[in-house]
């Protein structure tokens, strides 16, 4: 018996990194797994690598006209949704200066609009019970040199996911979200302009953190899957960092 034997569950931006990691701990304990992303190919082998349980969806959570085609198949296959594990985002360097309004519009329209609206659209088919789960990052209580629109998206969806807690909670809804620290992933080395650079800025980002490492997609799983099932009954509108210790000691 799996935790999650019956559920059905969304993870957008799930062929890579975090999501990956938390669309297979979710799929292993029994759900049945929706997951996104922007480029079939990719999608593909993410789903080819959980199995049965999977279904592939291509969809930019920046497009709405993705995210109502991605609900409508939702719908249809499986009638309602227990946990939105709603993922996808992103960032790249930019001090003040050099912000461009499309840096600062594609941030925002990606982490803040892309999160709004997975959420907003899966209301009609959450059950009573159902888990959403957001991705901040423990960026969000702190000021960041050259990543302040990045950290500002995130800090924009800790505000969300309380009051989004405090309107789903008569529904029997709860919205919780996950800080990640410094995590191994594809997207965090390519926040660097190659492999010399990612390797200084990886082991730069470890010497920073109190536990002296970089966290694993498969660390944040955990939480989420935490999140995710009962086992997190009492909780809504809260933050967990996950980070080493970093935003704490
Ligand atoms: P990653 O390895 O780059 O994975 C990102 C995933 O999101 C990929 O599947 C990507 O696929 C998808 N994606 C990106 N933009 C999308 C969009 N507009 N619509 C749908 N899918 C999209 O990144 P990650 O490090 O796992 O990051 C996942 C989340 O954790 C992000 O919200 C990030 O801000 C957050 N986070 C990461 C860290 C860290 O250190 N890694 C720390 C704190 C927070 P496609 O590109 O094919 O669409």
């Amino acid at each position: 018996m799996g935790q999650l034997d019956g559920k059905t569950a969304l993870v957008t931006g799930a062929t890579s990194g975090i999501g990956l990691a938390a669309a297979r701990r979710l799929a292993a304990e029994g759900a049945h797994v929706f997951l996104t992303g922007r480029r079939q190919e990719t999608i593909d082998k993410a789903v080819a690598s959980i199995g049965d349980r999977a279904t592939g969806v291509r969809a930019d959570v920046a497009s709405l006209d993705d995210l109502d085609r991605l609900f409508s198949q939702i719908k249809q296959e499986r009638g309602s949704l227990d946990i939105v594990f709603a993922n996808a985002g992103g960032g790249e360097f930019a001090a003040l200066p050099d912000i461009t309004w499309d840096h600062y519009a594609d941030t925002f329209h990606t982490n803040v609009g892309g999160t709004l609206f997975t959420v907003q659209k899966a209301l009609p088919l959450l059950s009573p019970g159902a888990s959403i789960i957001v991705t901040s990052s423990n960026i969000d209580t702190k000021g960041a040199a050259s990543f302040s629109i990045y950290a500002a998206t995130k800090a924009a969806l800790r505000s969300l996911t309380r009051s989004w807690a405090a309107e789903l909670v008569t529904r029997g809804i709860r919205v919780n979200s996950i800080a990640p620290g410094p995590i191994e992933t594809p997207g965090l080395s390519g926040l660097a302009g190659g492999p010399e650079a990612a390797e200084q800025l990886l082991q730069g980002l470890a010497a920073g953190v109190p536990m002296q490492r970089l966290g694993s997609p498969e660390e944040i799983a955990e939480t989420v899957l935490f999140l995710a099932g009962s086992a997190s009954s009492y909780m809504t509108g809260a933050e967990i960092y996950v980070d080493g210790g970093a935003s704490q000691i």
